[in-house]
């Protein structure tokens, strides 16, 4: 695996839209803070791709060159220009793409040397008996059929789910897939992270299948002492659909104020350590485990 010094180059999250077509009851869009959030900036402008590529030029120029673009949401495949903003960045920076895979027949919009390049993260989300939706399966043929050769299946070990886990790393070897177990974090900051398991034995079996990268994150979540001096600086930032920017998604979740706006192509001095209090989803944990 490539080793990517942390100062090498900036990881940037965006998320062109909000509105999902799912309602995951952990989601980040549930928490009371989110949603306040979310219903303030429902009105916000809807922001074409060119718009999008023009703000993310403008960061590559001004903060530090975009080495990783993920893209996530809500639900990306709901954003009408997904496929022109994807078939628009360079090669040369890595994209992620999470999806629920529902509207997964919006794949094809993506470029064929886009889809051998670029990280398609499907996340798995159980239905009410705690199966495999068959369109999923569909998702699934479709992806191979359009040739991405990166593809990672990913289900949160949600506490009430938890022992379903397996079932869904098999349905990912089925496919040739890889297969994550996302450490399920609370996120609403309030309720000060980790999720809580129902027994002690649905913990372990939680723990047991988390990868190592994952646990060492967990356990320096856990241990640390705060206020903590965070590095995530130039290195990390997160834009919400109507172009603010954050630091991290902790910073975000926190409700904490915007550091600037991708689309005003405004952004305060960014310092090289930021003081952090947010024991949270942090972007600090994902960063680290590329290094
Ligand atoms: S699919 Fe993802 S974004 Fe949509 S509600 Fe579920 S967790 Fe949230
Ligand atoms: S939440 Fe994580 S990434 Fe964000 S400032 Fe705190 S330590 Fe850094």
């Amino acid at each position: 695996m490539m080793v990517i010094n942390i100062r090498d180059g900036m990881f940037v999250g965006i998320n062109p839209i909000l509105n999902c077509n799912l309602n995951c009851e952990y989601c980040f869009l549930h928490s009371e803070d989110s949603k306040k959030r979310i219903s303030e900036q429902k009105n916000a402008d809807y922001h074409s791709a060119h718009e999008w590529y023009e703000g993310l030029v403008w960061l590559n120029d001004n903060v530090n060159t975009i080495i990783n673009l993920d893209i996530f949401g809500g639900e990306p495949l709901l954003y009408e220009d997904i496929g022109e903003l994807i078939n628009a960045i360079p090669l040369e920076v890595h994209i992620g793409l999470d999806t629920n895979s529902i509207k997964y027949e919006r794949l094809s919009e993506i470029h064929k040397d886009r889809r051998t390049h670029m990280h398609l993260l499907i996340s798995v989300h159980l239905d009410g008996n705690g199966n495999i939706p068959r369109r999923y399966h569909a998702a699934a043929e479709k992806v191979k059929e359009l040739g991405f050769n990166n593809v990672t299946v990913n289900f949160v070990a949600y506490p009430k789910q938890i022992r379903k886990a397996d079932i869904v790393r098999t349905f990912a070897t089925e496919y040739g897939f890889a297969y994550h177990l996302e450490p399920y974090i609370n996120y609403n900051p309030v309720n000060k992270g980790i999720g809580k398991f129902d027994s002690v034995d649905d913990e372990k079996y939680a723990w047991d299948r988390f990868t190592e990268a994952d646990k060492s994150g967990l356990i320096k979540l856990k241990k640390r002492k705060y206020p903590i001096k965070c590095f995530i600086g130039k290195s990390y930032l997160l834009v919400m659909e109507n172009g603010n920017i954050f630091n991290c998604w902790g910073k975000m979740m926190a409700g904490e104020k915007p550091i600037g706006n991708i689309f005003r192509k405004e952004i305060s001095e960014i310092p090289d350590e930021i003081d952090c209090n947010v024991f949270c989803v942090c972007s600090q944990n994902w960063r680290d485990g590329f290094s």
